[in-house]
């Protein structure tokens, strides 16, 4: 029989280190493969087989290596898994502060379309624990039909079981109790409005923050909530005994969790600030909002010129940046992703001069507020600043827009700021990591029969696979660990890739990474910074400006000494470059 015994495998003299030759490492590097190549079953197989044939006593069949749940699935239509097994999970990998006794919990629901061609929904219940080494998403359970679940007290009973008695008892996991927190539901507006039984967002009392009933518009078909100051804000306690009557559509069935009902479920500002509000505004100038109304859209003239800006930046995007702009042509299906580039970064550099000055500066308040609250040290120091800039937002799209754009999204940016000072920055409670995941599961999905089967058997295969996976992402910027940073920079900067090279230093500084030996860096300053812009506030206090480009003079430090604080995106500009510091990782 060919093979390679385990005896010969522990004798580690006879195998140079990172030869595979055990018949457990070469499966298990097999089915981590298969998780980060995206590998077909088949293509697993075959491979398996090409292994075997050289010699290595493994399996070929894909639903061994991958240790596949094949028990019979009893419902067609929901499947719980389960969070405790779940959580252990986490647990093994670690915490991020080991003394925590704490799983802090944020829990997702929302419902995607499965495939373009029918009417099928996937409705998962994800948890992640945030304060877990490894926070991505985990399902707890599953509902696969036509709409959305029916009956909401059937859909969340197992999982509500389980946490229930989880707050209840704790986890306990090697003679430790954990206790089990949640931080927050991160969900869109209608599974909000689905979970909290209240009226949806377009209804008269549809705020889920202040009391105030919305105004119909006739003309526009839409409900608006023109009350932008003094607004009477609900409470735990005003929601819970069900004050306001025509807010309510029945009893929620998280009215049994220890929660508060409005600070726990907060506004998440990928839906509402990047596909509500800016998704508006973009769609407003390019012509697409209304096939009515085109009083807004911008001229033939200047379209073209903000096409041939997001050509001129096309190259310049950092590699954190897996989307890249190439039209404003289809600005009505631009992802979140891309509004989020759009409205953070590279947006004050396209839309300068091409919008008129009262339509610039009014983007800048939302630009300006949404950068303050998407950084987790200055969510802190300008909160009020942001809050300011929001208000005077909201209530300026009103004015320059018409009054028929105050609708529930509009409206709600003035309740954004009082999430940011109860959960953090707005990418601690967004449904950004959520909807990456609910991507990765749909992707499972390979023909439509018997969904539900291929969903729970891929998401076992998805499980074990983490659970072998021990790779934790290190953050380059991390203060308590200067060794992993100046190591991670190594592996971010590579050769001729000068996008990727720009870095802002702790005095406010931006540089050119030029080189790295493993004691010194040479690098090269930004000349003449200046403010790109200066109202709402100017751009250089948050470290944002236009410079004339690059020092010819190299610079010398020794490592330790230069303390970088964040990366940099460098656009280029007709004239010079704007430079940004990055608020995100991927
Ligand atoms: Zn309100």
């Amino acid at each position: 029989m060919p093979g390679i015994s385990s005896e010969t495998i522990n004798d580690t003299s006879k195998n140079p280190v990172g030869l595979l030759v055990n018949r457990d490492e070469i499966v298990k590097e097999l089915a981590l493969l298969y998780g980060r190549k995206k590998l077909s079953l088949s293509g697993l197989g075959e491979v398996a087989k090409l292994i075997k044939r050289m010699g290595h006593d493994i399996p070929t069949s894909a639903v061994t290596i991958l240790k596949t749940n094949n028990t019979p699935i009893r419902s067609k239509h929901f499947h719980h898994f389960s969070l405790k097994k779940g959580l252990l999970a986490k647990l093994k990998k670690g915490m991020i502060n080991k003394e925590s006794r704490v799983m802090k919990i944020q829990i997702n629901i929302d419902g995607t379309q499965i495939f373009k061609t029918n009417s099928l929904d996937l409705w998962p219940i994800l948890v992640r624990v945030t304060n877990s080494l490894d926070a991505l998403p985990f399902v707890v359970s599953l509902f696969i039909g036509k709409g959305k679940p029916t009956n909401i007290e059937d859909y969340l009973k197992p999982f509500l079981e389980e946490l229930i008695a989880l707050q209840t008892e704790g986890l306990q996991f090697e003679d430790i109790s954990y206790s089990i927190e949640v931080s927050s539901f991160v969900c869109d507006a209608p599974a909000r409005a689905f979970l909290k039984v209240i009226t949806g967002h377009t209804g008269y009392f549809g705020c889920e923050r202040c009391n105030q009933k919305g105004v119909y518009d006739l003309y526009y078909r839409c409900t608006t909530f023109p009350q932008l100051t003094d607004c009477v804000l609900r409470t735990d306690a005003s929601f819970r005994a069900k004050l306001q009557r025509q807010h309510h559509k029945g009893s929620s069935p998280l009215l049994d969790l220890k929660i508060y009902m409005i600070s726990c479920i907060p506004l998440d500002y990928m839906h509402l600030v990047l596909l509500g509000v800016f998704k508006r505004l973009l769609t407003i100038w390019t012509g697409h909002w209304s096939k009515k109304h085109f009083k807004h859209k911008l001229g033939t003239w200047e379209r073209q010129q903000m096409e041939k800006r997001l050509q001129r930046i096309r190259l310049s995007y950092p590699q954190e940046f897996h989307r890249v702009i190439t039209s404003f042509k289809y600005a009505n299906t631009l992802k979140a992703v891309e509004l989020r580039a759009l409205l953070l970064y590279i947006g004050p550099v396209i839309f300068k001069g091409i919008l008129s000055d009262e339509k610039y500066n009014h983007f800048l308040y939302l630009h300006l507020a949404i950068r303050i609250l998407c950084s987790p040290t200055m969510c802190k120091t300008y909160s009020h600043v942001a809050r300011q800039c929001l208000q005077y937002f909201s209530f300026q799209f009103g004015k320059i827009y018409g009054i028929n754009h105050l609708v529930y999204n509009v409206h709600s940016l003035i309740h954004l700021v009082d999430d940011c000072e109860t959960h953090g920055p707005l990418d601690s409670f967004s449904a950004f990591p959520f909807e990456t995941f609910l991507g990765t599961l749909k992707s499972l999905i390979r023909s439509p029969n018997k969904v539900l089967a291929q969903m729970v058997r891929r998401i076992s295969e998805l499980e074990n696979i983490s659970e072998m996976d021990q790779t934790i992402k290190t953050s380059i910027f991390n203060p308590e660990n200067p060794a992993a940073c100046v190591s991670t920079l190594r592996k971010h900067l590579k050769p001729n890739t000068r996008k990727d090279s720009y870095y802002l230093c702790e005095n406010g500084t931006a540089v050119e990474i030029v080189g790295l030996s493993n004691t010194h860096v040479s690098f090269r300053c930004f000349t003449n910074p200046r403010n790109l812009y200066k109202e709402p506030m100017k751009s250089k206090n948050i470290d944002i400006f236009w410079s004339d480009g690059l020092e010819a003079k190299q610079n010398n430090l020794a490592i330790s000494e230069l303390k970088l604080v964040a990366k940099c995106w460098v656009i280029p500009m007709s004239r010079g470059c704007c430079v940004l510091p990055l608020l995100h990782q991927a």
